[in-house]
């Protein structure tokens, strides 16, 4: 059931909150907050909060600062983390100019308006995305190391691992805020776990996966680890993905089924495959979002490197999970938790959308293990690859009319001059790799 603005009115007096934590993301992901007094908060749904939009990442020049931000009761959720008495509650909102327009800037707006487009077509998006993150140990002044806490493997279990019990605190945490856990384990690399929650519609996903790394951060810290959503951080093992299971519904019935067609699979779901398979070059500056998220994409890792579907295979990018009826979706593999979720997924549905309308085949799918092809083998068969760093996928996105269209001329310009200064700094250091590689040998 969605909250309305009375409900939350109702729940702070009897859950006895005290501090209503606003927030919304900036155009990289990033959450901002601020508290407001419960006092202030039936004012605050009135009439908005206002801010200083300045100084956020991606918003906007001084001359035109003030924002406001309009609460949406449905986001309602009390921190679990904090007091039960005098608690604490954050609701998300929308991002809005002074003169009452929607800001074009705000990611959530961006997401909202690739909904309305899907909506138009007659059909509306659930995803289900599958969080991967690695939990490290903190030093003696409370920072984050890489250091290791346990040598468990996939679905490792060991009474003896504490690192475990921090996994369980975050999964009740995350269940009292409202999520629905699906599955929860030790992922394939040390020190490295997935948590899956239940898919729901692109909206409140989105707004869940930032939840969700808000929880998993707080709660690790709270236990005194560190959880963090950095796509490789670790040489030599898996890094972390955000699978991501989508899926379109059209009168109450899931559209990529289809009991006749190939593999039960409907045209429709075809040409979503094709419209994702065409456009994600250009966006995977903001699927795959850092520097270091294209080293997480090399193979041996079971992250994708080649852009090719699969009904079967796992080191497709795109893979067709086993379930057919409607809970019949499309898994995009590429994704990785580092990335803007609201415009990931505007995006993701963007591109499916773009291709049912072109009628964009997907060609046909590649039921052979990539990784074994010779390059060739690959070239042969007109296989290409997803961006091998992020100057690529920034030189892909610079090009691409259909990114900025979805995105909008702002978020587009704004994205783009961050990630250019992002990839400028690091082009200019002197890494220790090199050091390591370079300085006594030369
Ligand atoms: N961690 C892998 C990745 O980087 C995915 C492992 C899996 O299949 O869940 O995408
Ligand atoms: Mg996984
Ligand atoms: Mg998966």
């Amino acid at each position: 059931k969605c909250m309305t603005k009375e409900d939350v009115l109702e729940a702070v007096k009897e859950r006895d909150v005290k501090f209503i934590r606003t927030q919304f993301t900036d155009t990289l992901g990033i959450i901002k907050s601020w508290a407001i007094p419960v006092e202030q908060l039936e004012e605050a749904f009135e009439s908005g909060v206002m801010f200083d939009g300045s100084s956020i990442q991606g918003f906007t020049k001084i001359e035109e600062s003030d924002m406001k931000l309009v609460l949406d009761p449905s986001t309602f959720r009390i921190l679990p983390w904090r007091p039960t008495t005098g608690a604490v509650a954050r609701i998300l909102g929308d991002v809005y100019l002074p003169d009452g327009q929607p800001f074009e800037g705000d990611p959530r707006y961006v997401l909202k308006s690739a909904i309305e487009e899907a909506k138009k077509m007659g059909y509306s998006m659930n995803v289900g995305p599958e969080m991967e993150f690695f939990l490290f140990r903190l030093d003696a002044n409370g920072n984050p190391t890489t250091e290791l806490t346990d040598h468990g493997g996939y679905f490792d279990f060991s009474p003896l691992d504490r690192a475990q019990d921090v996994r369980r605190d975050i999964d009740y945490a995350l269940e009292h805020m409202g999520f629905q856990i699906e599955a929860s384990h030790h992922e394939v690399a040390p020190s490295q776990h997935e948590i899956d929650f239940r898919f729901g519609d692109v909206l409140s996903t989105a707004d869940n996966v930032i939840t969700f790394k808000y929880v998993v951060k707080s709660i690790a810290y709270h236990k005194g680890y560190y959880a963090t959503f950095m796509p490789k951080p670790l040489f030599g093992v898996n890094g972390s993905g955000m699978h991501t299971n989508q899926s379109l519904f059209k009168e109450g019935k899931n559209a990529f089924y289809d009991p006749e067609g190939t593999d039960q699979l409907s045209q429709e779901a075809m040409y979503y495959i094709g419209g994702l398979l065409k456009h994600i070059k250009e966006f995977a500056a903001v699927t795959n979002p850092v520097v270091n998220s294209y080293k997480r994409i090399v193979p041996g890792y079971e992250a994708p490197v080649y852009l090719t579907w699969s009904a079967k295979n796992r080191s497709s990018l795109i893979r067709i999970p086993a379930t057919r009826g409607n809970g019949t979706r499309v898994e995009l593999r590429c994704p990785d938790p580092a990335c803007n979720p609201y415009l990931a997924f505007a995006l993701m549905l963007r591109a499916g959308l773009d291709g049912i309308k072109n009628k964009i085949d997907p060609g046909e799918p590649t039921n052979t293990n990539i990784f074994h092809l010779t390059e060739k083998e690959r070239e042969n068969k007109g296989i290409r690859s997803l961006p091998a760093d992020l100057k690529e996928a920034i030189d892909e996105m610079k090009c691409s009319g259909f990114v900025k269209e979805v995105l909008g001329e702002h978020v587009f310009s704004n994205y783009l001059c961050a990630k250019e200064m992002e990839w400028d700094e690091y082009k200019a250091i002197v890494h220790p790799w090199e050091l390591e590689k370079y300085l006594n040998m030369l």
